[in-house]
């Protein structure tokens, strides 16, 4: 049974264990003991107190960096290590897990550096013989609630911009995928972050997740998961007065023109959206396609995307692993069915995969449907997995008020030649992220945020840290005369 680390103490929880099963053939990884209400009333005033803590809030910034910088290397150094445990615990191939860890890498290094060079303001003056400073203070104590597609790379992505901004942190990971979270534990307490300060409560979301966000000494949270979860979380944190950073669903739109390299377009596609099994936010999930080229660009992609290779998510030449679970691929075969329903044709896949090494895990085919409308419940829904829909287009008004045509606003691909074209419609797309001619690139120094009900607020970019620190404004007088308005005429 896997202890979980309360307010630094390895210790068994007091909740109902949970496991961890490897997505590939649903053999078991590990029973994994739960947060209890105890643990997490422990672990939270714990973390309360050490971040007030003068030896944490007093610290300077180089020495909070010394550590993140630490634990960075120690997350270089069992690269491997973490890149195989994730693959374990959701099935994402090995080699997109290790550019998870590699990305995690980078965005400690990279806060811990822009720590060391994160100023307080001596604003403007404005009144004579008063300076004004505004500094940046921590919140308190964070709540980091986490899904399983990337949990390595979405974890570090809250754990160490909290950290920097002098703050504590309770992190609770998804119920699939709760090792690698407990994995990042053992890295910052080996890199020496004060006990306390971080703590990873495992469990279920509704009963675990529930009790740290209502928790009263809980100041923030920072949310990556549904729409529905996050729209729960935001009434919590209303309800609180508390912030929040809510990192949502998505369906986004990818755009092939007319004058688009289509032999760049359509693998820049197939990743987009298959990738991951399309288990990812930003999925490019419904493809528009100029009417002129639609055929030629739809039967080279179906061709391609039939070449996918779906299988050991260990092996290094795998595209594609299997789905996080049975009742995940159920849910990817609801909605296929869905289409067919609504009239839509399927074109590449529409089921499960059998035989051999496919009957032990839940694989689903990567699956392109045509013929439907954007307003499609399938078109419009977030499948979460490999499916994509693809629909023509002739003039570009309608494309924009379709593109748009969504509830989500997290990313949209364009690709074409015409560099023009592809700014105006970048301007107009409503997305917090889009890609000209490339697609799912991601800059640790570049913001990354949803539109619509994707999401509020922002995270990633060298000022990142802010996001979890409030400002506070110093007057500091110098003049000696006292206040005239006392003085009796
Ligand atoms: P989910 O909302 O079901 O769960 C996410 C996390 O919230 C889990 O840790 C879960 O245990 C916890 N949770 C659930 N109910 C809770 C509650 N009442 N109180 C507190 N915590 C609770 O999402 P999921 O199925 O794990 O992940 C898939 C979703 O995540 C998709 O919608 C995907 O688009 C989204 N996602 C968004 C981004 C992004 O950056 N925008 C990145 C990855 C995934």
């Amino acid at each position: 049974m896997k202890k979980i680390f309360i307010a630094g103490q390895w210790k068994l929880g007091g909740g109902k264990a949970i496991k961890s099963h490897y997505p590939a053939d649903h053999s078991e990884n590990a029973d994994i003991s739960t947060a209890s209400s105890d643990d997490i009333h422990e672990a939270i005033v714990a973390a309360d107190k050490a971040w007030r803590n003068p030896a944490w809030r007093s610290a300077l910034p180089s020495e909070k960096a010394a550590i993140l910088f630490k634990a960075a290397d120690l997350l270089e150094q069992k690269k491997t290590f973490l890149a195989k445990l994730q693959t374990r615990d959701n099935g994402k191939p090995i080699t997109e897990t290790t550019g998870l860890v590699n990305s995690a890498i980078a965005t400690t290094r990279y806060i811990a550096s822009s720590l060391e060079t994160l100023d307080n303001e001596l604003t403007n003056q404005r009144i004579q013989s008063v300076l004004t400073f505004t500094t940046h203070e921590p919140l308190g104590v964070v709540a980091a609630i986490t899904p399983w597609n990337s949990p390595i790379a979405s974890e570090i992505q809250k754990i160490v911009p909290a950290l920097a901004g002098g703050n504590a942190v309770i992190l609770k990971p998804a119920e699939a995928t709760s090792l690698i979270a407990l994995e990042l534990a053992a890295i910052f307490e080996e890199a020496g972050l004060p006990a306390g300060l971080f703590s990873v409560l495992t469990g279920k979301g509704s009963v675990v997740g529930e009790a740290i966000v209502k928790h009263p000494l809980v100041q923030k949270i920072s949310f990556t998961g549904s729409t529905s979860t996050g729209r729960h979380l935001a009434h919590v944190a209303a309800e609180k007065l508390i912030s929040t950073s809510l990192e949502l669903g998505g369906k986004s739109p990818t755009i092939v023109f007319e004058d688009a390299n289509i032999d760049i377009a359509v693998n820049g596609v197939i990743y987009g959206i298959f990738s991951s099994s399309g288990q990812a936010c930003i999925a490019g999930s419904r493809l528009f396609i100029h009417q002129n080229i639609y055929d030629q660009f739809l039967d080279a992609l179906i061709k391609k995307t039939k070449n996918i290779i779906v299988g050991d998510p260990e092996d290094s030449n795998t595209q594609m692993g299997p789905l996080i679970s049975e009742d995940h691929l159920s849910t990817v075969e609801h909605y296929v069915n869905m289409a067919r329903d609504e009239g839509g044709n399927i074109v590449a896949g529409g089921q499960r995969l059998t035989g051999d090494a496919y009957d032990k895990g839940a694989y689903y085919a990567p699956t392109i449907i045509t013929g439907l409308k954007n307003d499609a419940q399938v078109c419009q829904e977030e499948i979460f997995g490999p499916v994509l829909v693809v629909m023509p287009f002739s003039d570009e008004e309608t494309l924009v008020a379709e593109a748009n045509n969504s509830i989500y606003g997290l990313a949209a691909g364009i690709w074409t030649e015409d560099y023009r074209k592809a700014f105006d419609m970048a301007k107009r797309l409503e997305a917090g992220t889009i890609w000209i001619n490339t697609y799912k690139k991601f800059s640790i120094a570049t913001p990354f945020s949803g539109h619509k009900e994707s999401g509020v607020g922002k995270e990633k970019g060298r000022l990142g840290i802010l996001d979890y620190m409030q400002t506070k404004s110093i007057f500091l007088n110098l003049d000696e005369a006292p206040n005239p308005w006392c003085e009796t005429k």
